[in-house]
């Protein structure tokens, strides 16, 4: 890897977690890197990391938590967390503050 914006280390500090909630089934995916959470949204090939909106976004490629997202579902390698539908709105609030550092 000679991306100087990836740190080799990248892949053993992270973790997957999946906020699942019910009844509706809404998944939310993130990855904890370094010394941020990051939103993963898998289907719309989104991340919220600098990578993505520098990189990715202009085509060039996915970033670093979006490559290996596949490979930790494949694995089964992440944490499952349940959530009642009552707290989507709040804990989606709470994620995007804290992407935006608000
Ligand atoms: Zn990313």
């Amino acid at each position: 890897m000679s991306n100087s914006l990836v740190p080799n280390d990248l892949e053993s500090n992270h973790i997957l977690k999946l906020h699942y909630f019910v009844p509706s089934e809404r998944k939310l995916w993130t990855i904890i890197g370094k010394n941020n959470e990051y939103w993963l949204d898998p289907e719309l090939d989104y991340c919220s990391c600098k990578h993505y909106y520098y990189k990715t976004l202009s085509g060039k490629e996915k970033c670093q938590h979006l490559k290996i997202f596949n490979e930790f579902l494949k694995k089964n390698n992440y944490d499952k967390i349940k959530f009642s539908d009552e707290e989507y709105s709040g804990f989606l609030i709470t994620l995007i503050k804290d992407i935006l550092r608000i």
